[in-house]
This record gives structure tokens, C-alpha cells and sequence, in this order.
């Protein structure tokens, strides 16, 4: 095990905002983190769960151990009549997976092309994207108790996934933030397919094609074509993606927001209740295009916010925008909203 100490982190979140972990210990082997565990210094000391650092916000230099997690390898665990089951390393790239069960015939994960992160981090907030939540094709995951270093698995009920959410984003009694580290992934991918088409996006792709009944492989390459062209490249523009969270509003809410603001984007769900568009109540207030100081809102999607100064590459240059800078703006930015429309925006990264 190599402890590392005062390790810049610029190029190890994609916000690509300056900040160090005072002790990094990276985590290739299951048998890395047992090590850690049982360090009498190491051991007890409070921790930080870093993985592709794409949904983070970092406001200043890393004091809990960071733990980096490295842990590769994926394969198909076994096939049914019903579904391919696909394990993954925690470490192992999202969009690696992706693209690899294509190639190798074990199509379902399509419309969750090109999400930045790690294989590990996907449960976090059970990501999401065109019509798919994790949670749709989610199996299992193995984690190991940061206090005991006892191993366990959890099934999908057991991991509490909701919007953008799951145990493993709360802290306290019934959270697992910061007491838990997942180390392996299983994914259950439905045979036969059957393709999730029905957004906008897709719809457009399908008339522009004129492919009526696309495969998985021109879902995938649809889906990070859309994406490229909406979403700001990380390794260009610092960014986490969606900062905000589409907030859920009742009927009765929704039709008071819509006297008032007829052009409003929102979604029915099932159960009655209104998914609201975050990015439009943000451009709605002006903010498309706005900066404090280098931190600022995209202008071709009003949910991302940027940092105008830090690409990768600048390590240790520039600097670019802060934590503290970004988390100003997002709070302009909900106190705004919730002037205007009486919402309460909640962010999607975690601020550490
Ligand atoms: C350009 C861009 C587009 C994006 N688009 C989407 C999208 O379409 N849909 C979507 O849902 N998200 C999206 N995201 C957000 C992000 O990519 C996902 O949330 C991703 O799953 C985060 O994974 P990560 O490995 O980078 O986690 P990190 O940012 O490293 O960590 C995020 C949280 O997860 C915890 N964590 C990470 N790994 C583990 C682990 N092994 N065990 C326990 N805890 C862990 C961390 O402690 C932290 O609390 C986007 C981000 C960017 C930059």
C-alpha cells in the first residue's frame, strides 16, 4: 500500500477545480483496502470515496483519506434464457462498461452512453439518462464496511435507489456516505432486447435516419452524438454535468406555476405528481450565460455550470474556478428560482 501525501486532485475531478487530498491511498486490490483498514493510523481516520470525480464539488483541500478507487475487471458472470449478468470492478470506467457489452453482445445499457465516472460511482446516485435509470438494470453490488472492513452485498431494494439518489448519497444512521465502499457491480441486462426510444432526442434521431427499428449500437451512437453536442466536453470545460436536480412539484403546484408561466417544460409522471425542468426555470431567471467570478452557467444548457478557467492540463496553472465560487453561484442561483417560482433547487454533485 503507497500513502501519498499532499496530492493534487485537479486532474482527478472534472470540474477540474484545485484542490489536494492531504493522504491519498489508491485502491487497486481488494487487499489495498483491507490494508487500510487495519492501519492503526489509517484505519480509524475518517474517509473520502473518490472515484472518477465527476460529481463532486471540491471547496478546499481534501482532510478525510481519500481513497481512490482503482479496482478493474469485468465479465459476463453468467447467462440465462431471461438475461446476460455483467459484473464490473468499481474502478472500471462507465463508459468503458458500455461500450464493452456492446461489443460483445450483451446489449442494455445504450441509452447510458457516455456518462462520465466509474463503475462505482454509478449506484451513488443511481445515474440516469434517455429512459434508463441503473436501477432498471441493476443486479447486486459487493461493498466493504469502511469501519470493520466486513464485505456485503446489497440487491436493489436494499440500496434505496430513487431520483438521482440512493443510501449511498446520505450520511447518518440510515445512510451509507462515507461507510461504505463499493467494489463490485452487477448488472442484469434483459434478453431479449427491447429497445427504451420515446425522447425527444432519439425521436428526432429516428426521423433525421429515417430508422424505424434502430439496434443498440445506433442508440448508443445517437445518444453520444446528442450528448456531445448539448453537454460541455469535461476535458475541455470543467463541468459535473446537471448541477441541479429537476425538482418534483404536485398537480395542483404545477397548474399555479403554469397560470403564471405558460412556456413551462414539465413531465407527468405516473403517479400524478410534475417533473419540472430545472434548466428552464434557471434560463427563466436569467441566468444563462452568467459568471461569479470563473465559475460560470452554460450557455447552451442553463443546468450545468462551468468553470471558466480550469481545463485539464492546467494543473497546478491557472487555477480557475473555486468550489467556494461555484457553490456561490448555485446559490444565487436557487435563491433566484425560488424567488421567482417558490422551488427549492437541489443540487446533484456532492460538495465535499
Ligand atoms: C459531462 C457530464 C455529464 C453527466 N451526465 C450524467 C447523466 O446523464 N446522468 C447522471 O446520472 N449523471 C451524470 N453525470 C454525473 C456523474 O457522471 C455520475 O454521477 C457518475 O456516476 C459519478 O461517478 P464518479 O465515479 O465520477 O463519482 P465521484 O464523482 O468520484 O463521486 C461521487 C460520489 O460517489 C461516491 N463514490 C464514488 N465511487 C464510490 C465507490 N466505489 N463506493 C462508494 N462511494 C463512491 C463519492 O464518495 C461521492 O460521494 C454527468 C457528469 C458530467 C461531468
Amino acid at each position: 500500500m503507497l500513502v501519498e501525501k499532499n496530492v493534487p486532485l485537479q486532474p482527478y475531478n472534472t470540474f477540474h477545480i484545485v484542490a489536494k487530498a492531504l493522504v491519498l491511498v489508491r485502491l487497486g486490490k481488494l487487499e489495498d483496502l483491507q490494508a487500510v483498514i487495519a492501519h492503526p493510523e489509517l484505519g480509524p481516520a475518517p474517509k473520502f470515496v473518490l472515484g472518477g470525480g465527476s460529481n463532486i464539488v471540491l471547496t478546499g483541500d481534501v482532510k478525510p483519506l481519500v481513497l481512490k478507487v482503482e479496482l478493474m475487471g469485468r465479465r459476463l458472470l453468467e447467462e440465462t434464457p431471461k438475461a446476460f449478468i455483467v459484473e464490473a470492478g468499481a474502478g472500471e470506467s462507465w463508459h468503458g462498461l458500455v461500450a464493452w457489452t456492446l461489443q460483445n453482445g450483451y446489449p442494455g445499457l445504450e441509452n447510458l452512453a457516455l456518462i462520465p465516472g466509474t463503475v462505482g460511482g454509478s449506484p451513488v446516485q443511481n445515474i440516469g439518462a434517455y429512459g434508463v435509470e441503473l436501477q432498471d438494470r441493476f443486479e447486486s453490488l459487493d461493498a466493504v464496511d469502511l469501519v470493520t472492513g466486513e464485505s456485503f452485498t446489497l440487491n436493489a431494494a436494499q440500496c434505496g435507489f430513487g431520483y438521482r439518489d440512493s443510501v449511498f448519497k446520505h450520511a447518518g444512521t440510515l445512510g451509507l456516505a462515507g461507510r461504505a465502499l463499493i467494489t463490485r457491480v452487477r448488472l442484469r441486462l434483459p434478453k431479449p432486447w427491447k429497445p427504451v426510444l420515446g425522447y425527444a432526442d432519439l425521436d428526432k434521431k429516428m426521423a433525421q435516419t429515417r430508422v424505424a427499428s434502430p439496434t443498440a449500437q445506433q442508440i448508443f451512437d445517437w445518444v453520444c452524438e446528442v450528448r456531445r453536442a448539448k453537454l460541455p466536453d469535461p476535458q475541455v470545460t470543467g463541468n459535473a454535468g446537471s448541477f441541479f436536480k429537476n425538482p418534483t412539484v404536485t398537480a395542483e403546484q404545477c397548474a399555479d406555476i403554469i397560470a403564471r408561466e405558460p412556456r413551462i417544460v414539465h413531465y407527468r409522471l405516473d403517479d400524478g405528481s410534475v417533473k419540472l425542468a430545472a434548466g428552464w426555470l434557471i434560463d427563466a431567471c436569467g441566468w444563462k450565460g452568467k459568471s461569479v467570478g470563473q465559475a460560470g452557467v452554460y450557455e447552451k444548457q442553463a443546468l450545468v455550470l462551468v468553470n471558466r478557467g480550469g481545463a485539464q492540463g492546467s494543473a497546478g496553472g491557472s487555477g480557475g474556478a473555486t468550489g467556494g465560487e461555484v457553490m456561490l453561484l448555485a446559490k444565487a442561483i436557487q435563491t433566484s428560482v425560488y424567488e421567482r417560482f417558490g422551488i427549492r433547487l437541489e443540487p446533484e454533485p456532492v460538495v465535499v
